[in-house]
């Protein structure tokens, strides 16, 4: 019997959980990435749990408690509990009757041995009450220490059911696959056969998952098997793979940004695709021109900040294959600090109007081009 210990569970927040469904007499277990993830010593950020009671009981058992209850989605079974100073998402045990390939009609269930086989992947369908005990319906547990990343079931039927399970597992290989092992190839292979259904899911659900995919350690072996199987080419039009790993590689200790491996890779108009917020749109589409001119890199730090700087160098390295230089930071950072020495008013009122703008952006142009060296009285008396 494996068992976990993590401070999570035993915290008192939780225990008022476990204890309260008790005290009703309905079962409450944890599920899904906090399991997973503690069982692989990995931090945990969120806790999902499951029960067979049913939305309205929750809610009226946690009011009951005087516990804060958010009825985030009841029509699939959700609601969120606050416990203390955390939220807790319980689901009630569900199976998957009918789908559209988008939204899986749902079916409450009493077991959690049924809410299993409507979860995705084995390593997600792990289970845990207030004793520790993993319960693990559809032999999961053995791919934890494995690291496989396997479909619960057959893996086309699922992919048919939900089509986004085709992210997911690009998402959960790049996180927790073993990057020896290779990825499942009946995994891939029905992910290669479905990929048309792609086209079916909204932008936002493919941007979640695909900035969580991105934003793994290291995401090249994940990318690279979505190029192979033709997923890449549905969701990132005109991505290449091919840099992604030279750019992790140069990435070394730096944390990883997600826009950043999405830079290297290229692609269109990810902004609609991914419906992207305005600021990580911009910070692409910097970027991408920022690439396809060769801008100077301490310009680009000044104009748009040393993080976005920072990624365009290195995605320039990893084109050349060749790593960025040593002295690369300290440029960064004093081009992101440097301020321009010329104030309007300096050239007022000789100069307003259209032709101040011109004279101000000229004078600037000067002054980076100095390597921000110029002094205000230098660039006045030019
Ligand atoms: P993390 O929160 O760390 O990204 P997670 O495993 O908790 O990982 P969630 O997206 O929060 O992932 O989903 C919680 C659980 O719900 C999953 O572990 C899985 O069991 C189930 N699940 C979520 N989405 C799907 C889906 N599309 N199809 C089947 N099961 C799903
Ligand atoms: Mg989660």
């Amino acid at each position: 019997m494996t068992r976990i210990t993590t401070p999570w569970l035993t915290s008192p927040d939780t225990t008022r959980l476990f204890d309260l469904f008790a005290q009703h007499k309905f079962q409450l277990l944890c599920v899904g990435g906090c399991v997973r993830n503690s069982l692989l010593n990995m931090p945990v950020s969120d806790i999902d749990m499951a029960s067979d009671a049913r939305p309205d009981d929750m809610i009226r058992i946690a009011e009951a408690a005087k516990l804060r209850v958010i009825p985030t989605g009841v029509d699939h079974g959700t609601v969120t509990v606050i416990s203390g100073g955390t939220a807790y998402e319980i689901t009630t045990f569900r199976s998957d009757v009918e789908t559209d390939g988008r939204h899986a009609k749902v079916a409450f269930s009493d077991t959690y041995e049924e809410d299993a086989k409507r979860r995705d992947f084995t390593i997600n369908a792990l289970y845990v009450g207030s004793d520790g005990a993993v319960l693990d319906p559809v032999q999961g547990l053995p791919d934890i220490p494995a690291r496989r990343v396997r479909f619960i079931g057959d893996a086309s039927a699922r992919i048919t059911e939900d089509t986004l399970r085709i992210l997911r597992f690009f998402r959960f290989y790049a996180w927790y696959g073993d990057p020896d092992g290779g990825i499942d190839p009946e995994g891939l292979a029905a992910c290669a056969e479905g990929a048309e259904g792609l086209e079916g899911l909204s932008a936002e659900r493919i941007g979640a998952e695909m900035i969580k995919l991105l934003s793994a350690p290291d995401p090249s072996r994940a990318v690279a098997a979505m190029q192979a199987s033709g997923v890449l080419a549905r969701v990132m039009p005109g991505a290449d793979a091919a840099l992604l790993p030279v750019l992790v590689h140069f990435e070394t200790e730096l944390p990883p940004i997600w826009t950043r491996r999405a830079m290297a890779l290229g692609g269109e108009s990810l902004k609609d695709r991914w419906r992207l917020s305005k600021a990580d749109a911009e910070v692409l589409s910097h970027g991408q021109e920022a690439l396809a001119h060769a801008t100077d890199l301490s310009e680009l730090a000044y104009r748009h900040g040393a993080s976005l700087a920072r990624d365009v160098a290195l995605t320039r390295a990893a084109s050349l294959q060749n790593p960025p230089p040593a002295e690369l930071e300290e440029m960064l950072s004093q081009a992101a600090s440097a301020t321009f020495p010329v104030k309007a008013a300096d050239l007022m009122p000789a100069l307003k109007g259209p032709a101040l703008g011109a004279r101000l952006q000229e004078l600037e142009a000067r002054w980076i081009a100095s390597g921000f060296t110029l002094t205000k009285d230098a660039l006045l008396d030019a």
